[in-house]
């Protein structure tokens, strides 16, 4: 298995600013890749503002280790020209089947042969995608979390056509960049994270919404009586109540009775979670 020196990350928003900030962190060359000039100052910004969360929020980044990341990070907005010599792509592109699949037939036929390529995507399965690559051996999910040097897990997930060198690899390289690897042996929508993650939240919504207990006494239950640092609303405070509600509202009936509840007790306040200072719970 060829060595992982320069990687590329295709799209710099949320999650892939911090996907390639904290591969450059950990001492990688970096290009970060999106679609014009404009996208590519938003992540500029986007990354000083990483330096700044780096040196208050990790230890050991205060001695100019945040700032040395930036000098391992370049930018392009010519595809081509990105992945020329790339060890690894990794795709953080908007969550739109048709994009990624357009994205990765464009990359197919532009990176070496060598190149190995990663998706972030959260919701759909790399076997969605896999066809519109022209390596599926060298083709797998590496799944990050929103705030990636804080919540630093990396689920890796490949098809039945992935090789397992280069799912090794990935496992491998998900370590040497911070991240605890979380190999899954075959597909699962949801990864590890969000099959758990997905049926509590609702869970605990429905105790709310259904007037069976408030939302600090459903986290206190789980808090006190598991030993969990947090209750299932401080972490929809976290994610934001947006992500949620427009899952459900697209939803069975059932679901689109807990957004609009959602809806009706919080978001139509301006409570919309950690972000915006209130949610089911009010921040400084
Ligand atoms: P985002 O909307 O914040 O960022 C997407 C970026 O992709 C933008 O910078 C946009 O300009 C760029 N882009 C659009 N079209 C492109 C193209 N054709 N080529 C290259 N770049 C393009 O999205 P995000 O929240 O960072 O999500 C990106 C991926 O990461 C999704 O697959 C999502 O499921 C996954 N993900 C998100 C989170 C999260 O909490 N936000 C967590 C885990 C995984």
């Amino acid at each position: 298995m060829s060595d992982i020196k320069k990687v590329v990350v295709l799209g710099t928003g949320v999650l892939g600013s911090q996907i390639a900030f904290q591969t450059a962190y950990s001492g990688f060359e970096v290009t970060a890749y999106d679609i014009d000039d404009d996208a590519l100052a938003a992540a500029k910004e986007r990354f000083a503002g990483l330096v700044t969360t780096y040196r208050n929020e990790v230890p050991g980044a205060a001695d100019g280790k945040a700032d040395a990341a930036l000098g391992r990070l370049t930018y392009s907005s010519d595809l081509a020209a990105a992945v020329t010599d790339a060890d690894l792509v990794i795709e953080a592109v908007p969550e739109i089947l048709d994009l990624k699949r357009e994205i990765y037939r464009k990359l197919s036929a532009a990176a070496p042969e060598k190149t190995i390529f990663a998706t972030n995507s959260s919701t759909l399965l790399p076997s969605d995608i896999v066809g519109a690559t022209d390596r599926p051996d060298r083709f797998l999910a590496l799944h990050f979390a929103n705030r990636v040097w804080q919540f630093n897990t990396a689920e890796v997930m490949g098809t039945a056509q992935t090789s397992p060198d280069v799912f090794d690899r990935l496992v491998e390289f998900a370590g040497e960049i911070g991240m605890v690897a979380i190999p899954i042996h075959k597909e699962k929508a949801g990864y590890v994270l969000n099959s758990l993650l997905v049926p509590f939240l609702n869970a605990a919504l429905e105790l709310a919404a259904g007037d069976y207990a408030e939302p600090k006494d459903v986290d206190n239950t789980w808090r006190i009586a598991t030993g969990a640092p947090m209750g299932p609303f401080q972490i929809y405070d976290v994610i934001g109540l947006n992500t949620p509600y427009n899952i459900m509202v697209n939803g069975d009936e059932h679901a689109q009775r807990m957004a609009a509840w959602l809806k009706e007790n919080y978001m139509d306040k301006g409570k919309l979670g950690l972000a915006a200072g209130e949610g089911f719970y009010k921040y400084r």
